[in-house]
């Protein structure tokens, strides 16, 4: 560890992003929290995962940040939601464990994906290691909701090579049950990015009962088939990985008697952005 180095009792990298962590951001002092969200020279993440198949094209190494303002019902990582459950890292430090892969995720066609959490929750940091992954000539890609995306100017745009944007629901107020949030950010976002042909991975979670109504999502094909920028729609099945997380924060979880999606909800609703245009999977 180099000097200066924070990162300390908790290893930056796990075997899965279902690893609980808890708090090991917890004895950082409030002032320096402020400090590391106003100038990105230190984050808070999860951890880093490697070899993620299904966070962008090819192989992926992953940083899961901590900090999500949304409260998805399914969020298979609550333990994510506060930045005190994020290990502190230096720009410096992220940016070294990168490196170490730098090569590797250029042989096999890969790259870097920064998730979360809702990384746009420390954007400048979020910026900075996005920036220096494009430096060491790794491919990038963004995971986020959008919310925050208006605090992105077009230049920090430019660090990202593909967005993953997930949009939960079209309906506003099923939208806000799913979240607590507004869709409304999420849409300009992806207005924004189809007006800069910047391109765009969607994102959709696929809950039996909780985020499967037909005129949803039809209603969402029709609009990221119109953006004109969306090159694939990614159908994710909810699973119950993430349960055990809220019963052990406490936290009332509310789908313990769901199920995951049957193969053919799974099939009809990749059909349906299919009949779009799209290329769904
Ligand atoms: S936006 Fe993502 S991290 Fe945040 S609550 Fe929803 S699923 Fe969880």
């Amino acid at each position: 560890m180099a000097k200066g180095d924070i990162l300390t009792q908790t290893a930056l990298q796990a075997k899965s992003p279902f690893e609980l962590r808890v708090n090991p951001g917890k004895t950082v002092p409030e002032a320096d929290v402020r400090t590391a969200l106003a100038t990105g020279d230190m984050g808070f993440l999860h951890s880093f995962t490697t070899g993620s198949t299904v966070d962008g094209p090819g192989v992926r190494v992953v940083a899961w940040t901590a900090g999500c303002m949304w409260r998805c019902v399914y969020c298979h990582n609550p333990d994510t939601w506060t930045m005190s459950n994020g290990i502190p890292v230096t720009i410096a430090e992220a940016a070294r464990e990168l490196r170490k892969y730098r090569h590797g995720l250029q042989v096999m066609s890969g790259g870097f994906t920064l998730s979360g959490g809702e990384p746009l929750m420390q954007r400048r940091f979020a910026v900075k290691l996005l920036t220096a992954a494009k430096d060491m000539g790794i491919h990038t890609a963004l995971d986020t909701n959008g919310y925050y995306a208006d605090r992105l100017g077009d230049g920090e745009l430019d660090a990202i090579d593909l967005v993953l944007l997930d949009i939960k629901a079209w309906d506003r107020e099923r939208h806000r049950q799913i979240t607590g949030m507004d869709v409304e950010p999420t849409l300009a976002f992806a207005r924004r990015l189809a007006a800069r042909k910047h391109p765009i991975w969607l994102r959709f979670v696929l809950v039996p009962g909780v985020s499967d109504n037909r005129e949803d999502i039809e209603q969402i094909a029709a609009f990221a088939a119109d953006l004109g920028n969306v090159e694939r729609v990614d159908v994710l099945p909810f699973h119950q990985m993430g349960q055990y997380k809220w019963k052990r924060l406490g936290l009332e979880y509310t789908l313990d008697a769901v199920a995951p999606p049957a193969n053919a909800l799974v099939e009809q609703t990749c059909a349906a952005f299919r009949a779009a245009g799209l290329k769904a999977y």
